[in-house]
């Protein structure tokens, strides 16, 4: 056992002070007290904040991030990220892939993030090397010492209809029986520990009607409780497309053919009319929000405001890792909604409180549940995921209490995370991880050497 003193921190959706918690071997926390007399334990040297949870994450996006901001003359505004996503992905063997992973999950513990639903598509143009591209992700999440959630993303198509793949398709492509024999080797070899299985559908686009109940039964003969994950409503297109060919929108569709409950998480869901955001609240689904990506690719503002007022479930994903920063999420979530509404303090619940706060809970609860991770909240009986702030930092000069959420979320200049915590072991100390010199040098080689033949950095 070990016990752990903080001063002050959020414990439940409130500011507390004195606070000790024990966490067992196993990093679940088995006792927590406030205002205890006599501190004892490990000193934290600062508030103390639940982990945020990262619910949408393509490890390999990372390589590019940054390298797809460039527009042709005469070609489409797609044109710089998707030959920069064809070319990494053609790229990628197991030991790039767990390069760029290690990076990338490095970055996110540093930024808070101590859990990542990895939404794995690219299982390599050799079907026996899916297992080894899944190892890769496996492995990158043990060296930095992250939870990760594996999502084998199931993909088998261009457009509705089944229409046949491109050829620069062929790395993500499974069979159904081929991807069920996948999702039974992983379940044996992710037994135990942080990690957890899922599955995930590409988009409606990329998986036919008849292919979703066998995937959704095969992974239920290994966990009932296992995510579910899915691309859904990111463009207009994408719905225009689903209401020709199906005559619904695609979250009307997924309500009205699945069996839509807590293990399901929808990503961007961008494009919902009413009866859809209810349908989704009803059910207890996660709204998986990637604003920064979102942002970047022009897709559209997720009515959150209404939703989140109807008891509408979010969480948050760095997606195509643009940012890799729980915060700037947070902020451009509530942003967008303020600029839409000529308002303020909008994601707030409806009798008043601290929208820093309230976004952050929020996201760790919601990015929790969405990958079936004991954390988002420091409690007994969830896992002792946590975050350190600088006390030190000039952003909390001048704050006490639940401001303080509030001031890291909305105006922590640099990032103020300190120390962070998984399953009761410090991975970042003093801003810093023990292999970091290692992880960042095999990073810039393996992506060196992808982007030097990259066509539009040419
Ligand atoms: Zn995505």
């Amino acid at each position: 056992m070990q016990t752990h003193y903080f001063t002050e921190g959020l414990i439940g959706r409130d500011w507390a002070h004195d606070i000790r918690v024990t966490v067992a071997p196993d990093g679940m926390i088995t006792e927590m007290e406030t205002g205890v007399q006599a501190p004892e334990g490990h000193h934290a040297r600062g508030p103390v904040l639940p982990a945020m949870a990262n619910l949408h994450s393509h490890a390999f996006q990372r390589g590019f991030a940054g390298l797809a901001e460039v527009k042709a003359v005469g070609a489409s505004d797609f044109w710089s990220w998707r030959r920069a996503m064809y070319h990494f992905a053609a790229a990628m063997t197991p030991e790039a892939a767990e390069a760029i992973a290690a990076q990338l999950y490095l970055e996110m513990l540093k930024a808070g993030y101590t859990a990542v639903g990895e939404f794995h598509y690219l299982h390599n143009s050799h079907r026996d090397q899916a297992l080894d591209m899944s190892g890769a992700i496996m492995k990158a999440a043990d060296g930095v010492g992250i939870a990760l959630t594996h999502l084998p993303v199931l993909y088998q198509a261009s457009d509705f209809g089944g229409k046949a793949p491109e050829d620069a398709q062929q790395p993500f492509l499974h069979d159904t029986e081929d991807f069920i024999r996948l999702l039974k080797v992983l379940a044996a070899r992710l037994d135990g520990g942080n990690h957890r299985l899922g599955m995930a559908f590409h988009s409606l686009r990329a998986v036919p009607e008849g292919s979703f109940a066998p995937a959704i039964e095969a992974l239920e003969d290994i966990s009932l409780k296992a995510p579910i994950h899915i691309h859904v409503a990111e463009q207009t297109r994408e719905v225009e497309a689903c209401e020709a060919f199906s005559g619904k929108r695609p979250v009307e569709w997924l309500l009205d053919t699945q069996n839509l409950d807590e293990r399901w998480c929808l990503i961007h869901a961008t494009h919902v009319v009413e009866a859809e955001w209810r349908g989704m609240a009803e059910r207890g689904v996660v709204a998986g929000l990637c604003p920064t990506t979102e942002a970047n690719l022009g897709d559209g503002l997720f009515p959150a405001a209404e939703y989140a007022a109807h008891g509408g479930r979010f969480g948050i994903g760095s997606d195509s890792h643009v940012s890799i920063d729980a915060r700037e999420e947070l902020r451009l979530l509530e942003y967008g909604q303020r600029l839409a509404r000529q308002a303020r303090t909008v994601l707030t619940p409806a009798d008043g409180g601290h929208t820093g706060l309230n976004l952050w809970c929020a996201a760790a609860e919601g990015g929790a549940q969405a990958l079936a991770q004991p954390i988002g909240e420091i409690a007994v009986g969830k896992r002792a995921d946590l975050i350190v702030l600088d006390d030190t930092s000039a952003t909390f000069a001048a704050t006490h209490g639940a401001h303080t959420v509030d001031a890291f979320v909305f105006a922590g200049q640099p990032s103020p995370v300190r120390d962070v915590m998984v399953a009761g072991n410090w991975v970042i100390e003093d801003g810093a991880h023990k292999n970091e010199a290692e992880i960042t040098g095999r990073y810039r080689d393996t992506v060196a050497r992808i982007a030097a033949d990259l066509e539009v950095l040419s």
